[in-house]
């Protein structure tokens, strides 16, 4: 069998200052084909596991272009259009293929494009025609849209947030893709629109419950797979929101109604949990107050509105300058993107005491810098975190600061806080402080929730603000929940 597989992802928040050019990819991710490395990158989950079952089977695999990037505001048409091309291109070069297989977002808008997914699947299957099996893995966080569905056979989004399931979805999706190309499935799809936009963080209840059980119902009467778009509400688009999409076997339920009717039954079920779902987001000081209210510790606070995986810059000091405001102590907090403030303590050197700018350099959503003597702690080149599903992440030149007593972790390629190894590899002893405070919505939640006592998500002013309702939104479908 040939296979072909390629990445093309990023999540845009189209409320964020900073544009999504080709550096953001070129930075971040980005490997031309045949030159991804072994270990599998955020996004390439297909091109993992399409080795992986490959290899054993002796499919001939063509490997394309696989390229991410951080979330940041609308992607520029250069570079989605240079990359989309490249991506083509590579396709076009493996023809006559049996099977494609593509890791993708889901939310990626481009200057012109408000679905750049749809665009590109429309695009493949106009080269490898109706009869080649064409699949996709997904972020929950997508926009599902109708070209999406029509022009792919199979789309299945990861299920966990946080995303620690993208090996066993890919998996699932490569598998399913192959069973199709066998004949022994053909999935029909069936989509509800949710009419709303909600968090579900299945590390707790009632989300953990409900995807637990829609796991149980795949494999059985018919059912293939069953995916919860969580949707991106920082996204302006036509297509955002919260959906359900099931597949079913057309071979046991040829007109699709099974399919159908569970993702209506799955879609009510959600729509009557969505005010459990929705966490309450104290402002700074509420949520400073709850934590130091706390006995015991570390407490976390998760800073999600200045989380540079919603596209957020990552440089916001609103909740940094409250911290000393209030002379809070044994604390740490990062990653903190500011690369110039890097370069000046790596010339500085470990041990230097300075005067340093420290954040609030993107935009007013950043709030103003802050001017600190600091105590340079800890250096590190090229600092790589572990990252979901235990991708790599690469986070730059990173500096820990140190200043009337919170740690700073300073890093110069945006990135959120996923493995706590991005604090452990700066000497940074997270177990042994009151408070942490990471640039991250949930995806911290895996690997810092062995550490903190107790979770916090505040609400805080920023690019990804959980106050959706002063959000100018202009292209999204209304009505919609919580919004109207
Ligand atoms: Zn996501």
């Amino acid at each position: 069998m040939r296979v072909f597989t390629a990445t093309l992802a990023t999540e845009t928040n189209t409320f964020a200052p900073l544009p999504t050019g080709l550096s953001s990819f070129r930075e971040r991710g980005y490997f031309k084909a045949g030159e991804h490395p072994e270990a599998m990158s955020f996004f390439a989950g297909p091109l993992w596991a399409a080795r992986e079952r490959g290899r054993p089977l002796g499919w001939q695999l063509f490997e394309g272009m696989v390229a991410a990037a951080q979330p940041s505001g609308t992607t520029t048409r250069l570079a989605y259009e240079t990359l989309r091309d490249e991506l083509l291109a590579d396709l076009r070069a493996a023809m006559p293929v049996d099977m494609v297989v593509l890791g993708l977002h889901g939310a990626m808008v481009a200057d012109g494009y408000h679905d750049c997914e749809g665009d590109l699947l429309q695009r493949v299957r106009a080269i490898v025609g109706p009869g080649v099996v064409v699949g996709a893995e997904l972020d929950p966080h997508n926009h599902l849209s109708e070209a999406m569905v029509t022009q792919a056979d199979l789309l299945i989004a990861y299920k966990e947030y946080p995303h620690t399931d993208i090996k066993e979805r890919a998996l699932e999706l490569v598998d399913l893709c192959a069973a199709q190309v066998a004949g022994r499935v053909k999935p029909v799809a069936a989509v509800v629109d949710c009419g709303m936009i909600v968090t579900v963080h299945t590390s707790r209840e009632p989300a953990r419950g409900f995807v637990d059980r829609i796991q149980a119902l795949e494999g059985r009467d018919g059912i293939l797979s069953v995916s919860v778009t969580h949707g991106f509400p920082w996204g302006d688009v036509p297509d955002m929101g919260t959906k359900l999409l099931v597949y079913s076997d057309s071979h046991v339920d040829p007109d699709g109604a099974r399919a159908r009717a569970l993702a209506r039954r799955l879609a009510d079920e959600l729509i009557g949990l969505r005010d459990e779902l929705t966490p309450p987001y104290p402002g700074i000081d509420a949520a400073l107050d709850q934590a130091m209210a706390f006995k015991g510790g570390p407490v976390l606070i998760s800073d999600g509105a200045d989380n540079p995986g919603g596209g957020a810059a990552g440089d916001a000091t609103f909740m940094l300058r409250r911290m000393f405001e209030r002379g809070i102590r044994n604390a740490a907090l990062g990653p903190l993107w500011d690369p110039v403030a890097v370069r000046i303590a790596f010339d500085a050197g470990v041990g230097a005491t300075l005067a340093l700018r420290v954040g609030g350099k993107t935009s007013p959503l950043s709030g103003d810098p802050l001017d600190l003597v600091c105590k340079v702690k800890a250096l590190q080149r090229e600092l790589i975190m572990t990252g979901l599903s235990g991708a790599p992440t690469p986070m730059g030149d990173s500096a820990l600061l140190e200043c009337d007593g919170i740690e700073i972790a300073l890093i110069s390629l945006r990135g959120q806080a996923i493995g706590t190894d991005m604090f452990s590899q700066l000497g940074c002893d997270l177990a042994a402080k009151r408070l942490i405070v990471v640039k991250s919505s949930q995806h911290f939640y895996a690997s810092f929730s062995k550490i903190a006592q107790h979770v916090i998500y505040a609400g805080a002013p920023g690019s990804v603000t959980h106050d959706l309702k002063t959000l100018p939104y202009r292209h999204v479908q209304r009505p919609k929940w919580p919004l109207d």
